[in-house]
């Protein structure tokens, strides 16, 4: 599939659900991808992207932002609190806020260096234990706690646990939202992200659907 594919699925599901054009956002998720593969993508003309793994970015993005002044990097991968200063250093966004040692952090972090990238909070809608992200029961106190550290809460994050009706926890991410007030909704990867844009995605992370397998 292509770039310009991808979009114009975007766009047919923000129409089917009633939705305004461009109001989900097209995360092109380029961890592990050759550089050159990348690089055909930026020259195609889009400039949002997303990796997993901050010492990754750092050897691929300084470079790209040279090349593409406008280009925006968000950090979908789990964050370590002894990468905080390198990752607010270089992300426009971070979407795994996911416990409180790690805001406490992030907030002195973002009072040291004078800017802050937006955050999402991961939430573990499966309670898998393996996986990161707040249990849908904490996620309420969890919010407050980062909105009381002033952190720049713009929505939540999920990724489904992989054998189940992914649609069921888009529905739960989004519900949590609502209550706390929160509109960003990160949902949604190569299998299933026209479901999370029906159900209110705002950021859909798509990977080996616009590069390609990945090469491990
Ligand atoms: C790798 C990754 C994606 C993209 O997955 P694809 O199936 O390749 O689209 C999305 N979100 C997260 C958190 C990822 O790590």
């Amino acid at each position: 599939m292509s770039l310009s594919e991808i979009k114009t699925r975007i766009r047919n599901a923000e129409e089917l659900a009633g939705r305004q054009a461009g109001s989900v956002q097209l995360i092109a998720v380029s961890k592990v991808q050759p550089n050159a593969r990348v690089q055909a993508v930026l020259e195609q003309g889009h400039r949002l992207f997303g990796e997993n793994k901050v010492q990754e970015a750092q050897g691929k993005w300084p470079m790209f932002k040279e090349q593409f002044a406008d280009v925006q990097v968000h950090l979908i991968g789990p964050l370590q609190t002894n990468k905080i200063k390198s990752a607010i250093e270089l992300f426009d966004a971070i979407h795994t806020v996911d416990r409180p040692k790690l805001a406490r952090k992030l907030a002195t972090e973002i009072q040291a260096q004078g800017k802050s990238p937006d955050m999402f909070i991961q939430i573990n809608t499966g309670e898998e234990p393996q996986k990161a992200g707040v249990s849908p029961a904490d996620a309420d106190t969890f919010i407050q706690e980062c909105q009381d550290l002033d952190l720049p809460i713009i929505g939540l994050m999920v990724i489904p646990p992989v054998n189940e009706e992914p649609s069921l926890h888009f529905a739960l991410l989004r519900k949590i939202a609502e209550r706390n007030g929160l509109t960003g909704l990160s949902m949604g990867m190569s299998s299933d992200f026209e479901r999370a844009v029906a159900l209110g995605a705002t950021h859909v992370r798509v990977g080996s659907a616009i590069f390609g397998e990945r090469d491990y």
